[in-house]
C-alpha cells in the first residue's frame, strides 16, 4: 500500500471515495485540490493536514487562505499549482481525479517528475494519449487505471505474457439512465434525468457522458492508449447490472473478467495497493440468485461511441476536437441552453468543421482545444 498521496480533485466523487481509503489505511496526504468548493476543501485540510492545497480559482484561493490562517498549509492556485503538487518528490502516487482535459498538464508533470499516476481523469488520455504514454516511458513511471472498466482489463491482463495473445478487450457498459428510450423521448430529457445514473453516483460531466454513451466512446480511446491496442480490438457489451466490469478475450477462447459490486473504491484501492489486495471498505459481491445479462449496444445509443472510434482512427487533433466539443456541449446542456440530443450534433459538427492537424507536442493540443471551444461558442444555440 502506498504511504504518501497527492489528490487532484479531492472534493469530487472520486476524490471523496479515495479519502475513504485514506482513512482506512492511514495514508499520509501531501496535497489536496478543488476548483472552487473551498468549504469542503477546508474540512478536508483540517482532517488530513496536507502540506499543500490548491484552489484552481484565484479568488476562492484567497478566501480559503484567510480561513486556514491558523494552519501551516500552503495554498497554491491555478494550473501551475496543480502541476506543482503533482510533482512533489516524496509522493508515492498522484491520484488524478480532475474532470476534463485540464487534467492533462498535471498528469504530464507527475509522470515527468518521477511520480506514478492513478488515473481517473480519462480526458487526459483522450486528448494526449501518445504524449502521456511517451512521457511515462521516458521517465520510467506508471499509470494505474482507476476507471472501473480499465482497472478490470488491467486485472484481467495480469499474467498475460504477450500482447499477441489478446483477441479482444470487451468493455462493459450499463447503458446509462436512458437505455431503451426512443430518439423522440431523448429530445426532451432534462439535466436532472441525465444526472440520475442507475448504478453509479458520479460527478455531473461523466454522468451526462454516460447518458449519451460518449463515456463508453472516451473509454475506447482510453483503453487504446492504456493497453496499446487497436480500436478494432476493443468491443463493447451492454451489461445493465454493472457487476462484470470488463473482460479480456484471449486467442485460445478463454475470457477473463473482473467482477465486483459497483463501487469505485475497489479500483481506486487497487491502484493504491497494487500488486497487493487488501480488505476493502466496499461490500462483497453475492452472486447467489443474480442474473448477468449482456447484449450488443443498440444503434440509437451508439452515435457518440462511433464518433470516438472515428476520432481515434483519424488521429492527430481529431480526439482533441471531439473532447473539447463534448466538454462544451455538456456544459451547455447542464446550463439548460441546449437539448440532450444536441450534444452529439455539436460534437459531430465540430469534428466536420474545425481544421485538423498533426499533434507534435502539448501546444498543438492546447491550440486544437481552443479552436474547438471557440467554434462551439459561435454555434447559434
Ligand atoms: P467531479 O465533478 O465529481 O469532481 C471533479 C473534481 O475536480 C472536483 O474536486 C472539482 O473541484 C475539480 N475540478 C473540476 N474542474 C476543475 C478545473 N477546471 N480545475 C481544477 N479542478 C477542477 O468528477 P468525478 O469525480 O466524477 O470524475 C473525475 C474524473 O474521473 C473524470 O475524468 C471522470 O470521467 C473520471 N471517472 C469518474 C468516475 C466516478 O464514479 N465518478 C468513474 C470513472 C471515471 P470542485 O469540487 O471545486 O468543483
Ligand atoms: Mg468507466
Amino acid at each position: 500500500m502506498i504511504k504518501n498521496l497527492v489528490i487532484l480533485g479531492s472534493t469530487g466523487s472520486i476524490g471523496l471515495q479515495a479519502l475513504d481509503i485514506v482513512r482506512k489505511f492511514n495514508i499520509n496526504v501531501l496535497a489536496l485540490s478543488a476548483k472552487s468548493n473551498i468549504n469542503l476543501l477546508e474540512n478536508q485540510i483540517r482532517e488530513f493536514k496536507p502540506e499543500y492545497a490548491v484552489v484552481f480559482n484565484d479568488e476562492k484561493a484567497y478566501e480559503l487562505q484567510s480561513k486556514v490562517r491558523d494552519l501551516s498549509v500552503k495554498i497554491l492556485t491555478g494550473l501551475d499549482g496543480l502541476c506543482e503538487i503533482a510533482s512533489i518528490k516524496e509522493c508515492d502516487i498522484v491520484l488524478n481525479a480532475l474532470s476534463g482535459m485540464i487534467g492533462l498538464k498535471p498528469t504530464l508533470s507527475a509522470l515527468g517528475s518521477g511520480n506514478d499516476v492513478a488515473l481517473a481523469n480519462k480526458e487526459t488520455l483522450v486528448v494526449g494519449g501518445e504524449l502521456v504514454a511517451d512521457c511515462a516511458k521516458k521517465n520510467n513511471t506508471k499509470i494505474f487505471p482507476v476507471d472501473s472498466e480499465h482497472c478490470a482489463v488491467f486485472q484481467s491482463l495480469q499474467g498475460c505474457p504477450d500482447k499477441g495473445q489478446i483477441k479482444n478487450l470487451i468493455l462493459t457498459a450499463s447503458g446509462g439512465p436512458f437505455f431503451g428510450k426512443s430518439q423522440k423521448d431523448l429530445e426532451n430529457v432534462m439535466p436532472e434525468q441525465a444526472l440520475n445514473h442507475p448504478n453509479w453516483r458520479m460527478g455531473p460531466k461523466i454522468s451526462v457522458d454516460s447518458a449519451t454513451m460518449m463515456n463508453k466512446g472516451l473509454e475506447i480511446i482510453e483503453a487504446a492508449y492504456l493497453f496499446d491496442i487497436g480500436e478494432d480490438k476493443i468491443k463493447v457489451l451492454i451489461h445493465r447490472e454493472s457487476i462484470v466490469h470488463s473482460m479480456v478475450e484471449y486467442t485460445d477462447g478463454s475470457v477473463i473478467a473482473q467482477l465486483a459490486v459497483p463501487d469505485m473504491r475497489i479500483p481506486i484501492q487497487y491502484a493504491f495497493s497494487y500488486p497487493d489486495r487488501l480488505e476493502s471498505c466496499a461490500n462483497f459481491l453475492n452472486l447467489a440468485g443474480k442474473s448477468l445479462t449482456f447484449h450488443k449496444p443498440e444503434d440509437s445509443l451508439s452515435e457518440c461511441m462511433n464518433l470516438c472510434r472515428r476520432a481515434i482512427r483519424m488521429g492527430g487533433s481529431e480526439p482533441v476536437i471531439l473532447n473539447a466539443a463534448n466538454e462544451e456541449a455538456v456544459r451547455l446542456f447542464l446550463k439548460g441552453k441546449i437539448r440532450f440530443t444536441e450534444i452529439s450534433q455539436i460534437v459531430k459538427s465540430a469534428m466536420m468543421s474545425v481544421s485538423k492537424f498533426e499533434i507534435t507536442g502539448f501546444d498543438d493540443i492546447i491550440n486544437a482545444d481552443k479552436a474547438t471551444r471557440e467554434y462551439v461558442g459561435k454555434i447559434d444555440v
